[in-house]
């Protein structure tokens, strides 16, 4: 059945634990009339809602804070964190606020979340709100990270309005309304732990398996199996980033999702050329969150979360469980080089090869993204070098010989041209969501209210792996004017 925004049935399960776990808060209104930018389809179809509910005012108002909806408890969430390996105690949604939940046909529940409607009890120094170039940037990278099959927070629509916000300039105010099944994060179980309220720790993370791990439950011991599963699903994900290229930016465990969700998109970015080292938060000055520390922090976080949870399993169990992360790690990223490679599966002699091919694109800053695509048109007996191919590196005798190797490799394992040329379309993207774009749909939004350009990198970025010849430019390298864009925290 499908949904009006009046008769979209709204619950709220989080608000049923007991208000330690969150605080009870309205959306603030804005100051001048709020617009809605953008609106996501994709996203409107998980809630079960009616195609063209956008068009009424009361979309926009309620998407802006300006309206209440279907009288479901409204809260901020609770939490701690490392951040950059400090912890603060007490953080909290600061800026976001969860509207409810609704479930689905599917049986699906999704939390809906604004974020950027105003102050809470969590603010501490802030105003509550997001700016406009922050919030698109989330929206068009969740969108993004959705259409390249990477678990992710999703978005529902960006609705903006010529409210002030002091950052380092004076921007416009935007609310980005993002959904999904639980929004609990590692440092939601660290607030409880460092404060020794185990009972209510036990609450919470009773509550996550009853409602997210159900089938977790009948383990001997249901806090250990969750353990496991998050390190799973952790070490999975990050894997994924590794494999297109994203780089998190602020991989905080107030950032991390116990759902093993991309989440909290901040500083971003995608590696334009093969940078191993590459740092994408402007802010992070010692590379803590670099693109080749992500694996390492992700098993640090863990270790964080590992530790709330020693009030219910031994440390032993707690060590081992995250002694198998780097091996769940290794065979994931293993498995999807061996995919980008042309390979169905990984096999010992593609180690080798896979090492010279990165180290001789960190020598040339090969773009990433286009080198692998391109390598997907490669005829393996057709042994006059792909000279577009060739163009990208430095020693072109070394690549050679590289190539060689490969077109070998695929004799002896791949699938024949044909299959195999598809089915490395579908392991290397043709389009990611690199900052130059993110940035020219933020400028058209900021200076002409034109929001064209987000409707476009949508459309393109939820199916990153087709053609769509029309979008050719898309698919290019950053021109070398732009690579820099500084991206920092602030938003
Ligand atoms: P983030 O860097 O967005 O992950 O946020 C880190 C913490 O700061 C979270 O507790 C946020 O809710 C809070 N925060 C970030 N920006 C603001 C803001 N403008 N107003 C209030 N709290 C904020
Ligand atoms: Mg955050």
């Amino acid at each position: 059945m499908k949904h009006t925004l009046k008769s979209l049935p709204l619950s709220n399960s989080f608000a049923k634990l007991p208000e330690d776990f969150y605080a009870r808060v309205e959306p603030s209104p804005t100051l001048n009339a709020a617009e809605l930018i953008h609106f996501n389809p994709a996203a409107a179809k998980l809630l079960d809602l009616l195609p063209g509910c956008h068009h009424s005012t009361e979309f926009k108002a309620i998407f802006s804070g300006n309206q209440s909806i279907n009288n479901a408890a409204h809260i901020a969430m609770r939490y701690a964190g490392h951040q950059f390996g400090q912890f603060v105690p007490s953080l909290g949604d600061g800026r976001a606020i969860m509207l409810g939940e609704t479930t689905n046909s599917l049986g699906q529940a999704w939390e809906i979340q604004l974020k950027g409607s105003g102050m809470t009890p969590f603010s501490r120094m802030g105003d509550g709100r997001a700016v406009l170039r922050s919030s698109i940037r989330e929206y068009l990278c969740s969108e993004a990270m959705f259409g390249l099959g990477i678990a992710t927070t999703r978005a529902l629509c960006i609705t903006a309005c010529d409210d002030k916000v002091y950052r380092e300039q004076i921007e416009t105010s935007a609310i980005l309304t993002r959904l999904a099944p639980s929004h609990v994060r590692f440092g939601s179980l660290e607030y409880f732990y460092y404060r020794d309220k185990f009972e209510l720790l036990k609450q919470l993370i009773d509550y996550v398996i009853h409602y997210h791990y159900p089938e977790l439950s009948g383990n001997d011991n249901p806090y250990l199996a969750l353990l496991q599963e998050v390190i799973a699903r952790t070490a999975k994900l990050i894997a994924q980033w590794q494999a297109v290229g994203f780089c998190h930016g602020v991989m905080n465990t107030d950032n991390m999702s116990i759902l093993g969700l991309t989440l909290d998109y901040g500083p971003f970015g995608f590696l334009d050329s093969y940078n191993p080292h590459h740092i994408c938060n402007h802010s992070d000055h010692a590379g803590r969150y670099a693109y080749d520390q992500q694996p390492q922090v992700g098993l640090w976080n863990l270790a964080c979360l590992a530790q709330t949870l020693t009030p219910f399993i031994s440390e032993d169990d707690a060590r081992q469980a995250l002694d198998q992360y780097w091996q769940i790690f290794a065979t994931e990223q293993q498995q999807l080089m061996a995919r980008k490679l042309g390979f169905e599966n990984h096999n010992d002699d593609l180690e080798p090869l896979t090492k010279s091919l990165l180290s001789q694109m960190q020598q040339s800053q090969t773009d990433y993204t286009c080198f692998f695509r391109q390598l997907c048109d490669l005829e393996r007996d057709n042994n006059q070098a792909n000279p577009t191919l060739k163009d990208m590196f430095l020693e072109p005798e070394r690549f050679d010989q590289w190539l060689k190797d490969y077109r070998q490799a695929l004799r002896q394992y791949a699938p024949p041209d044909m299959s195999r040329q598809i089915d490395m379309k579908q392991a290397n993207p043709k389009y990611v969501l690199r900052n130059h774009m993110a940035q020219l749909a933020i400028e058209k939004a900021e200076q002409e209210k034109d929001y064209s350009e987000i409707d476009r990198l949508i459309r393109l970025l939820q199916n990153p792996f087709d053609e769509h010849a029309e979008m050719q430019g898309y698919a290019n390298p950053a021109p070398e004017s732009v690579e820099q864009i500084a991206i920092s925290c602030s938003s």
